[in-house]
């Protein structure tokens, strides 16, 4: 083998293995975004638990000012709810047919 066709198979090497480093770079990104998203197990609420209004696709899963939890329209949420966060609500958004929790 010539120093030139040595050269040219390592760089064939290199070139295959930078494209494997892409594609589990990209496998791990797409695995760590399933993880951060976070899926509304239960059935999808259909109206919004204060006003009936229907749902489709954003929804608060809120603590409201009366002290009940509920899943509401973000309009409830503004008016009734008591915020954003840790045991006060978490906005879900309808991404792909299933609501994924967006906030909170
Ligand atoms: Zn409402």
């Amino acid at each position: 083998m010539t120093k030139e066709e040595k050269s040219a198979r390592i760089a064939r090497k290199i070139h295959e293995l930078v494209e494997e480093a892409h594609r589990l770079a990209d496998k791990i990104e797409k695995a760590q975004e399933g993880r951060r998203m976070t899926k509304w197990m239960g059935k999808p609420p259909t109206q919004c638990d204060f006003c009936h209004d229907p749902i489709t696709d954003h929804f608060v899963d809120a603590r409201l000012k009366t002290g009940s939890w509920g899943c509401v329209c973000p309009r409830c949420h503004s008016n009734y709810g008591v915020g954003i966060g840790t045991g006060r609500g978490q906005t879900y958004e309808r991404k792909d047919g299933e609501f994924v929790k967006t906030g909170g």
